[in-house]
C-alpha cells in the first residue's frame, strides 16, 4: 500500500469513484480510494438508480442535467453504455397540478427536454395504466435508468489506468489531524500521509465525521425494493415510472422483470448500517403489490421473485451536503444521497474534484449544498415534500 497521497477517498460508491475518476481526468495521479467491501458494497449496490430530471430545485436540476450528459458520452469516453435510456413517467395526483406546471417552467427554463402528455398518450405508452386519480403526466424521453455497478466500476477502472490506487477490502480506521488538519488515513495496512481526505462513506459517512469530531446531520434508513415477474400475456412495461399518486415507482429489470419500490411521503425507518435486516418483510411485499396492481391492474398475479432493503443516508432536507468542512482543514464532505443522488452522482464527482483541485466548483454552483445551511436555516425547500427534492 502506498504511504503517501494527494487526496485519499473514503468509500467506493457511486459519489466516491466519481470524485476520483473525475480528480485523475483533471491531473492528478496520486489520488486513493479506500473501500471497506468491494465497489458498490452500500447504498450504490441496492439502488434503483431511476434517471429523471424532474427536480423541483435548481441546484438539482443543474447537477442532474450535467449527470445526464456524462451519462450520455458515457460510451465514448468508458467504452460501456451504462444508461438505459427507457423513458421516464411522473405521474401526479390532482391536488399537486398547479405545483407540476410551476416546475414544469422551471425545468423548460433550465434546459431540460421534459412534456406534460395526455392521460390518453400516458394510457398508450403504459399499457393497461389504471388512470384513475391522476391530475397530469410528465414524459422525459431522454431518462430511464442507470446500471450502478458498471458506472462505478467504469470509474474506478478509468481512475487507475490514470494512475489512481483503489484499496478494496480496506477500511478506513481513523483520520488523524495534525495542527488541527488532515495529516493521515489509518487502515489495517498501516497510514497513508495526506493533506486531503474525502467523506464520501455513504451510510457510515456520519462515523467516519466523528473520528475527527464532527457530527454531521445524517440518519440512515431502511429502504426496500422487490422484482417482480411480468406475466407473459401482458404487453412490456419498458418505461420508467415515479408514481406520485399510489407513492410507488418502477422500471424494467432484465429478463422480463420489474423492479418497484415504494416512493416518500411515508414513515423514516431508522436503521444501524452495520445492523439491519436486508430481508424485505411480508408487509412490505403485500404493501408494494397493492399499489402496484392498483395502478397496472394486469400485474396483480404477478410473481415477486427477489427483494432487498438498502440504506439511505438521509440529511434534514433530503440533500447531499458537498463542502468543504470548515472545522477540519483538508477534510471534503460529499455525504447524504438522502435516497436520490446516483443520478446526479457523475456531476457531484466533476464538482467536488473542481472544489478540490480549483477551490471552487465551476460546472454547477454547488454552495447551496454547503452543510452551513442547516445551522443558517437556508436548507433547500421540495416543491412535492418528502425526498422528492
Ligand atoms: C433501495 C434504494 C433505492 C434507490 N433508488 C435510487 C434511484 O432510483 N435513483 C437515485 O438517483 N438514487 C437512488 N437511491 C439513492 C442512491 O443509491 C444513493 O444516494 C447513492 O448510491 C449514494 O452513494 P454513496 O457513494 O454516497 O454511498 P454508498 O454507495 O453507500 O457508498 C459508500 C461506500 O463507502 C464504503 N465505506 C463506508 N465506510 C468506510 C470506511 N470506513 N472505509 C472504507 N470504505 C467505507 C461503503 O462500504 C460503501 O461502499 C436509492 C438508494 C436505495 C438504498
Amino acid at each position: 500500500m502506498v504511504k503517501t497521497a494527494d487526496v485519499v477517498i473514503i468509500g467506493g460508491g457511486a459519489i466516491g469513484t466519481s470524485i476520483l475518476y473525475h480528480l485523475t481526468a483533471k491531473g492528478m495521479r496520486n489520488v486513493v480510494l479506500l473501500e471497506k467491501g468491494l465497489l458498490c458494497a452500500g447504498s450504490t449496490g441496492d439502488s434503483a438508480a431511476i434517471m429523471r430530471q424532474h427536480y423541483s430545485n435548481e441546484v438539482s436540476i443543474r447537477l442532474v442535467k450535467k449527470s445526464l450528459e456524462i451519462f450520455q458520452h458515457f460510451p465514448d469516453v468508458f467504452g460501456t453504455a451504462v444508461l438505459h435510456n427507457v423513458g421516464w413517467y411522473f405521474l401526479v395526483p390532482p391536488e399537486a397540478a398547479d405545483l407540476f406546471h410551476e416546475n414544469m417552467v422551471q425545468l423548460k427554463r433550465l434546459g431540460v427536454r421534459t412534456s406534460a402528455v395526455s392521460l390518453e398518450d400516458a394510457a398508450e405508452a403504459l399499457p393497461g395504466l389504471n388512470l384513475e386519480g391522476i391530475g397530469c403526466v410528465a414524459f422525459e424521453p431522454e431518462s430511464g435508468y442507470v446500471d450502478p455497478h458498471g458506472m462505478a466500476s467504469a470509474f474506478a477502472a478509468k481512475a487507475k489506468s490514470s494512475g489512481a490506487e483503489v484499496y478494496l477490502q480496506t477500511p478506513a480506521r481513523d483520520i488523524k489531524l495534525s495542527n488541527g488538519r488532515v495529516a493521515a488515513v489509518v487502515t489495517d495496512q498501516g497510514e497513508i500521509r495526506t493533506p486531503v481526505v474525502v467523506n464520501a462513506a455513504g451510510p457510515w459517512a456520519k462515523a467516519v465525521g466523528q473520528w475527527v469530531g464532527l457530527d454531521l446531520p445524517l440518519e440512515v434508513t431502511r429502504e426496500s425494493e422487490v422484482v417482480a415477474r411480468i406475466p407473459a400475456d401482458i404487453p412490456p412495461l419498458r418505461h420508467s415510472v415515479s408514481n406520485m399518486v399510489d407513492r410507488s415507482y418502477w422500471r424494467p429489470e432484465r429478463h422480463g422483470m420489474l423492479l418497484v419500490g415504494v416512493g416518500h411521503p411515508k414513515e423514516n425507518e431508522l436503521a444501524d448500517p452495520d445492523h439491519y435486516s436486508r430481508d424485505v418483510s411480508r408487509d412490505f411485499v403485500e404493501d408494494v403489490s397493492r399499489r402496484l396492481s392498483h395502478r397496472l391492474p394486469a400485474m396483480e398475479d404477478a410473481v415477486f421473485v427477489k427483494g432487498w432493503s438498502g440504506l439511505y443516508t438521509v440529511t434534514p432536507d433530503w440533500n447531499m451536503i458537498l463542502d468543504k468542512s470548515p472545522d477540519v482543514d483538508g477534510l471534503y464532505l460529499a455525504v447524504g444521497g438522502s435516497g436520490h443522488s446516483f443520478k446526479i452522482s457523475p456531476a457531484i464527482g466533476l464538482c467536488m474534484a473542481e472544489l478540490i483541485v480549483d477551490g471552487a466548483a465551476s460546472t454547477v454552483d454547488i454552495t447551496p449544498l454547503e452543510g452551513a445551511r442547516f445551522t443558517e436555516n437556508t436548507q433547500l425547500s421540495s416543491t412535492y415534500g418528502g425526498n422528492r427534492a
